[in-house]
């Protein structure tokens, strides 16, 4: 998982996971307090991830099984939630000087 480039501290999986819901919020070093800001490489993968399942759960799997679309909506939610706990691993974070 990601560390921070200066000092090498381990950043924290909700961190990490927080910046995300936050619509890719810069992290903050816990220990130095410098920037990191996800990677563009990052946030198209952390889009793929979520819009692809989500599309296909949506418009493929979900009118074969008949159900609501306020359920296929929740579960749609509910399944970008479980996938976002799982983007720390793959998400990069850059450190640029200013
Ligand atoms: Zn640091």
């Amino acid at each position: 998982m990601q560390k921070c480039y200066v000092c090498s501290n381990q950043f924290k999986w909700k961190e990490i996971v927080f910046s995300i819901w936050g619509s890719y919020k810069p992290i903050e070093c816990s220990h130095c307090g410098k920037r990191h800001t996800i990677n563009f490489v990052s946030k198209f993968i952390v889009s793929l991830l979520i819009i692809v399942p989500a599309v296909v759960f949506g418009l493929l799997i979900a009118p074969a099984q008949g159900l609501s679309k306020p359920l296929t909506f929740g579960l749609i939610v509910l399944m970008a939630f479980v996938i976002s706990l799982f983007l720390p691993l793959f998400v990069k974070y850059e450190y640029k000087q200013r």
